[in-house]
């Protein structure tokens, strides 16, 4: 096909609008000449009549109606960006939110209860293979565990002004887990956290941890009502006979700050606010706080609570799930009072003198959080406005200033919640796997669902986007490398002759983060001397980093001081040193710690040793009689970082740690089977149906979307069995004795002669074992011969 024939009168093209990012109108050709060798003039005419003249560019085609909103993007014919997006709009109009996009699924936000999720619905796509219906989340979950793949859901990259947190990964996350886990017990859209009656006890508390992780882990953001605030990898054991016998549940990298600090719109962790809603009088009574909440420092900074959270039903949720997996009402009574102590924790008095931090020794908020944390009073206020300095010979305190002093108050605050974090998965893991790892012994099979933060690029981006970024250049890494294999497994599979692909390769960007000599390990280093500081480490940065060989990946922002900026795939960011290696080292003072480990209740010692002790651990303790899991753990996830006494130990940092844990979720990745869902936002106002183009545009491009299709369909983007094929074109071929009884036998043959009878050239094609490979726009020929017809 010589290009002037792809653009014949009567084509049908997309013209962009002002600018690319309004998105397109279609038009058709009116007229194509060839004005040099390698220049066409086209006269098109859009959608209102109006006519315009194009000499040298080329608007992307249109697909054939047929293809229009494939529920595959991958079979589209011309792959551009116009027509993924027409596709995925148009679905989403006729109130489709589900689109494949090769093996990713691409699953648009409604923003209001869709009947998608019926028991009806759960049944057809039981024992279904992913092809046979409309493209769904319960397809991909039903080809998981049939070949017992593994599930990722993730989103991916965000443009300035554009994000997607609230796109709904979480929700998603939680009906793929409904359905794995109690296909029989469906899920009913109206609350994805209820409980479904007849679920075995394995099933009830698989489900109940959502509940208990969203009540500890979610908070309201300006984004999203219940944003998650941790990324999430849940594991679900099965047995020889495919039975559910437990799951497994990792957690990575909670938010810390937000426990002492939210902006005006946002809101602390959902519990706090659960806890004043929810319990009776008498029990806020005896922890001395009240419904009203907005007496706290730590939660009157935010916003209000909304109505629609209804936390006093979601308290009774919570502790619904709490009873299930086995925290009985006395542990709740303990947990309750250690967030009580927290709050109190928080209106501690600090003032100052000239120089000098101080807290009156009565602070009535100190005294109540000292009751409840079971931590001497006096020593917790000396280590509070003092600091001690080891020095060769002596140790000497030194006093501290006001606004440092909060700082030592909140970091404790901050380091006991992570602590109960943790304790929470620690308990949750013991129940769904057996105390002693037996159900973990007993699993031959597991599917895993990951639910984890996106890109994420703010104005001022902090070690907390630093980490979330990395987290999401490694899984972009791993995506790429399986999408190219799989696409090549089919080129094999069906012995084509092809050509290497080259694609996009983030390799580069890894190593400048996570290499020996790269960001991670000077933040590490420069963390442990005791005179390190933002500013030396961003010396050290540019220093080590900022040379040719990196010129591509490392940058040193005009404009900002104390920032350096990575050439991410999805796009550049300039992070903040400042803060970094306070965060990284996440220490909480040595003398608070020891208080902390000493304490005299009970309950905060379980609940600090189980959370400092997680690092570094076996990953299941021993089962008694000696079982194994079989199944790949991606290990310990605990980012409490230890801050470790005795100066023996080197202690693990912040970003070690995660690097650490990522990288054996990496392993496990990588001896699976993948499948992605992409899940986008539809519009900023989470408002249900609407459909902004240019932002749904930003996340296609920022998650790679084409970028992969163009991967797996790389040569060939149409694949069609010959049996497909011969069905739908046998019409183009002239059959003297009228249409064939199509058989089996015939068609390769019916395939080989339509291609003939078209006239598509040999180097437009490629037949495999089954399939037939069409190079891109031979699908489009076809299509308006058939309809000539
Ligand atoms: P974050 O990154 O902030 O955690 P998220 O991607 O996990 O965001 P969700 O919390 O899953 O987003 O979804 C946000 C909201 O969108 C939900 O509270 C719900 O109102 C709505 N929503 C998401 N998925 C669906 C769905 N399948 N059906 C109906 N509503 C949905
Ligand atoms: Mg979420």
């Amino acid at each position: 096909m010589t290009t002037l024939s792809l653009y014949a009168p009567g084509t049908r093209v997309y013209l962009p609008r002002e600018s690319e990012e309004e998105g397109w109108i279609t038009a058709e050709v009116v007229t194509c000449t060839k004005v040099s060798a390698d220049a066409l003039k086209l006269v098109l005419r859009d959608e209102s009549g109006q006519e315009t003249t194009l000499t040298g560019t080329l608007p992307p085609l249109r697909n054939p109606p047929l293809l229009e909103s494939a529920d595959d993007l991958a079979t589209l014919s011309h792959l551009n960006e116009p027509s993924v997006l027409y596709a995925v709009q148009s679905r989403y109009a006729q109130r489709k939110i589900y689109t494949y996009s090769g093996i990713v699924l691409l699953a648009v936000n409604p923003f209001e209860p869709v009947p998608l999720y019926t028991p009806e619905i759960v049944k057809s796509y039981i024992g279904r293979n992913k092809g046979e219906l409309e493209p769904h989340l319960f397809a991909i979950a039903e080809d998981a565990r049939e070949v017992r793949w593994i599930f990722l859901n993730s989103r991916l990259k965000l443009t300035d002004g554009c994000d997607e947190s609230g796109a709904g990964k979480t929700e998603s996350a939680k009906l793929v887990m409904r359905f794995i886990a109690a296909p029989k017990a469906p899920a009913t859209n109206a609350d994805q956290n209820s409980f479904v009656d007849g679920a075995s006890l394995v099933e009830q508390q698989i489900q109940a941890t959502n509940p208990i992780l969203e009540a500890f882990g979610n908070a309201k953001t300006t984004r999203n009502d219940n944003s998650s605030r941790f990324g999430k990898f849940i594991q679900l054991l099965f047995d020889s006979n495919r039975q559910i016998v437990g799951a497994r549940v990792r957690t990575y990298l909670l938010e810390r700050t937000r426990i002492s600090y939210q902006t005006t719109t946002e809101r602390n962790y959902h519990i706090f606010y659960q806890l004043c809603a929810g319990l009776p009088s008498k029990n806020l009574e005896s922890l001395r706080i009240s419904a009203d909440y907005s007496q706290f420092h730590y939660l009157n900074q935010g916003g209000p609570s909304s109505a629609e959270l209804s936390d006093r039903d979601k308290f009774h949720a919570t502790q619904d799930a709490l009873n299930i997996i086995g925290i009985d009402a006395g542990k709740q009574t303990s947990i309750f009072q250690v967030l009580a102590a927290l709050l109190h924790l928080g209106n501690i008095n600090i003032t100052q003198t000239r120089t000098e931090a101080i807290i009156e020794d009565e602070d009535p908020a100190m005294v109540q959080a000292m009751e409840f944390l079971g931590v001497n009073l006096t020593e917790f206020k000396r280590w509070t406005i003092k600091k001690q300095i080891t020095t060769r010979s002596e140790k000497i305190a030194t006093t501290l200033t006001a606004p440092q002093a909060v700082q030592v108050r909140d970091s404790i605050s901050r380091f006991v919640y992570a602590c109960l974090f943790e304790w929470l998965v620690t308990a949750i893991n013991e129940s769904l796997t057996g105390k002693y790892g037996d159900a973990a012994a007993r699993a031959e099979t597991h599917i895993g669902v990951l639910d984890i933060y996106g890109f994420e690029h703010f104005e001022k981006n902090s070690f907390e986007q630093f980490c979330i970024n990395y987290a999401n250049e490694r899984l972009q890494h791993e995506f790429n490398t399986y999408v190219f294999k799989l696409a090549q497994d089919d080129y094999v599979k069906e012995k084509i002759n092809w050509t290497f692909i080259d694609f996009d390769d983030n390799q580069p960007a890894i190593d400048l983060m996570e290499g020996k000599l790269g960001i991670l390990s000077i933040l590490d280093e420069e963390s442990r001397l005791p005179l390190g500081t933002d500013a030396s480490f961003l010396q050290k940065l540019n220093a080590q980093l900022d040379k040719p060989a990196n010129k591509a990946v490392y940058k040193m922002p005009k404009f900002a001081n104390a920032a350096f900026t990575i050439a991410h795939y999805a796009l550049d960011v300039t992070y903040q040193v400042e803060g970094f290696l306070e965060k990284n080292r996440d220490t909480v003072p040595e003398e608070q710690l020891a208080l902390l480990t000493a304490s005299s209740n009970p309950f905060l010692r379980e609940v600090v040793d189980t959370a400092l002790h997680r690092v570094g651990e076996p990953v299941e303790p021993p089962s008694p009689n000696g079982a194994v899991s079989k199944i790949p753990d991606p290990g310990r996830t605990s980012l409490v970082g230890t801050t470790g006494r005795g100066t023996s130990v080197k202690k693990p940092t912040l970003g070690s740690i995660f690097k650490g844990s990522l990288g054996t979720l990496m392993d496990m990745l990588r001896t699976t089977n993948v499948h992605y869902i992409r899940c986008l936002k539809p519009n900023q106002h989470k408002m249900p149906w609407e459909f902004h183009p240019s932002q749904v545009l930003a996340q296609l491009r920022a998650a790679g979307v084409l970028e992969t299709i163009r991967i797996s369909t790389a040569g060939y983007p149409s694949r069609w069995t010959f049996e497909t094929f011969a069905r739908r074109y046998y019409i183009l071929i002239h059959w003297r004795e009228g249409p064939p009884l199509i058989k089996r036998e015939q068609w390769k043959r019916i395939t080989v002669l339509v291609l003939q009878k078209a006239g598509i050239d040999k180097s437009k094609h490629q037949f495999g074992e089954t399939k037939i490979f069409l190079r891109t726009g031979v699908l489009a020929t076809l299509e308006a011969l058939r309809s000539a017809r």
